[in-house]
């Protein structure tokens, strides 16, 4: 008997490491992990936590736009100021 947990490669939740299903988000090992099962009832075990984490990452740091796009948008905004410039 194995009694050790992995977490779903799809969902995270923490299941049996030999478990060939996860009865968190219906995942199997058959469709490779990738997609819910046909499990209809899955919202009622709504998990705003995991979803949060699943779909924004860490929280705290995803509050804040990157440095690499405000370069972008910086660079973008230089470059259109010189091409209006030269339009003159
Ligand atoms: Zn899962």
């Amino acid at each position: 008997m194995n009694d050790s947990f992995v977490p779903c490669p799809h969902c995270g939740a923490e299941i049996k490491a030999d478990a060939k299903f996860c009865r968190f988000c219906g995942s199997s090992e058959a469709d490779g992990w990738a997609e819910e099962g046909d499990w209809s009832d899955d919202s009622e075990d709504f998990d705003y936590e995991e979803f949060v984490a699943d779909n924004f990452g860490d929280s705290s740091a995803n509050t804040q736009v990157s440095p690499g796009w405000r370069a972008v948008a910086v660079i973008l905004l230089i470059v259109f100021g010189l091409g209006f410039l030269l339009l003159w």
